[in-house]
């Protein structure tokens, strides 16, 4: 199949916008393709839920600190609400929100019973002591506990949370309800209803549409030149899996710089040498900038670091044929217009990086059942969704002659609003 790639209507769009306006910009353009109800877009442009918590915790050296958290939950129409918590300095009400409408873009993508929610704490864990960690992570919950819950709202890893996060989350939580509750939250340790192939299901769900989109391009993947920004849980996994499926990886980078080889670089030599934050390039004394990595020659560009990489500034110097966002966020929606008018293909961030929700949702419906399947079976069932989900998306693309991110809100946001109309909602 040819592949096509559609000029993004041309919206009123500004370089500037925060997150949350860039996401209402395209939710409403995405109804407006699909004749929806004009009261739906007054229903969608906001979570239905915030709420705001103040969470005091002791720390080490007795004195206490009062920590703000948030718990966004975007509509709970199609079913209860999911999404991580993120632990940040930087974590915002607008933040928080405009995740949590990506987390129902994400679930209607791949066909998930679930709406978008998203949490956020502001805190550096950096800074943190285990256990003044643990203490925030239970302070947390008790807080949230009433708008939480298995069949409500199902939180998760996100940005400097962990299963070790999840563990202490889920024990408060059975212990406020007095009984085991695994399917509270997901991203949890094995032994405590954890899911195989939770860890690497992000990166395993980017390497599933990177192949995708390599097919409709005519790239061979084997042989591919593949450039990743970010070497953490998303950015190393990946590299390991395009490695072993025969991709030549020749640019990695992290906070510190970038590593670029023409002739591909040693893999397993640097996931052996990263540390535990992502970090590998501090070892080389040649290295790149991040912005020099990101224009180099390539077939395949990968931002899997942090958000606004690809702006109006570099969008016009990128080499590559096919963009797969993995990070969310990288590409702001003026580097989409010119991105998708070279002919580039882009994989947005709300499909690129579903692979983690699709296994959290295996996790809880494992949870639910008590039954709990091999890693085959996880890894099966997450290509035959997100491959179905690719191809959905493009061919939505295509016939209604929209870019690729423009599509993937269409099929996402389908499901909510037949639920909410089914509803008598709007
Ligand atoms: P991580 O913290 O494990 O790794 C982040 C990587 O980015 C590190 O290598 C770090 O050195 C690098 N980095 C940080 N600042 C940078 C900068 N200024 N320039 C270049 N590199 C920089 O994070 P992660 O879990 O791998 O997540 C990466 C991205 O993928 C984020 O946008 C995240 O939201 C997204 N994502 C991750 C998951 C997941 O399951 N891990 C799921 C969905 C989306």
């Amino acid at each position: 199949m040819a592949v096509e790639t559609r000029s993004i209507e041309k919206q009123d769009i500004k370089e500037n916008m925060n997150v949350l306006e860039r996401t209402q910009q395209v939710i409403k353009t995405a109804l407006q393709k699909m004749r929806s109800n004009e009261n739906t877009y007054e229903l969608l442009k906001e979570p239905l839920r915030l709420l705001t918590v103040r969470i005091p915790v002791k720390m080490d050296d007795g004195s206490v600190k009062v920590f703000t958290g948030y718990r966004a939950q975007h509509n709970d129409a199609v079913g209860p609400t999911k999404g991580g918590i993120r632990f940040h300095p930087d974590v915002t009400e607008e933040e928080v929100k405009a995740l949590s409408m990506w987390m129902s873009i994400k679930c209607g993508i791949t066909g998930l019973p679930y709406g978008g929610g998203k949490g956020g704490i502001q805190c550096d864990p950096r800074e943190m002591s285990f256990s003044e960690l643990e203490r925030l992570s239970r302070g947390y919950v008790r807080a949230i506990s009433q708008i939480v819950g298995p069949t409500k709202d199902i939180p998760a890893p996100d940005v400097f949370t962990n299963s070790q996060i999840m563990a202490w989350m889920m024990d408060e939580y059975s212990r406020l309800r007095e009984f085991d509750s695994p399917g509270f939250i997901t991203g949890k340790p094995m032994v405590l209803g954890g899911s195989q192939g939770r860890e690497s299901s992000t990166a395993l769900g980017v390497t599933i549409v990177t192949k995708e989109a390599a097919k409709l391009k005519n790239i061979p993947l084997a042989g591919a030149k593949v450039i990743i920004q970010g070497f953490g849980n998303a950015g190393s996994f990946l590299a390991k899996f395009l490695h072993d499926a025969g991709a030549k990886v020749i640019g990695i980078s992290d906070a510190f710089g970038a590593l670029y080889d023409p002739q591909g670089l040693d893999i397993n030599y640097l996931l052996e040498n990263r540390d535990s934050f992502g970090s590998v390039t501090h070892l080389f004394t040649k290295r790149l900038t991040n912005e020099e990595l990101l224009v180099k020659d390539c077939d395949i560009l990968i931002p899997a670091a942090i958000e606004n990489q690809i702006t109006e500034k570099n969008a016009g110097d990128i080499k590559a044929k096919i963009v797969v966002e993995a990070a969310n966020g990288p590409t702001t929606l003026k580097a989409t217009q010119i991105l998708t008018d070279k002919g580039v293909l882009i994989v947005p961030d709300v499909l690129a990086s579903a692979g983690g929700v699709v296994v959290s949702y295996f996790e809880w419906v494992q949870n639910n059942q008590g039954y709990y399947w091999s890693a085959e079976e996880v890894d099966e069932k997450l290509e035959i969704i997100l491959t179905d989900a690719f191809l959905s998306v493009y061919q939505t693309s295509v016939q209604k002659e929209v870019d690729m991110r423009l599509a993937a809100y269409i099929v996402g946001l389908k499901r909510v609003v037949e639920a909410v109309e089914w509803r008598g909602w709007v």
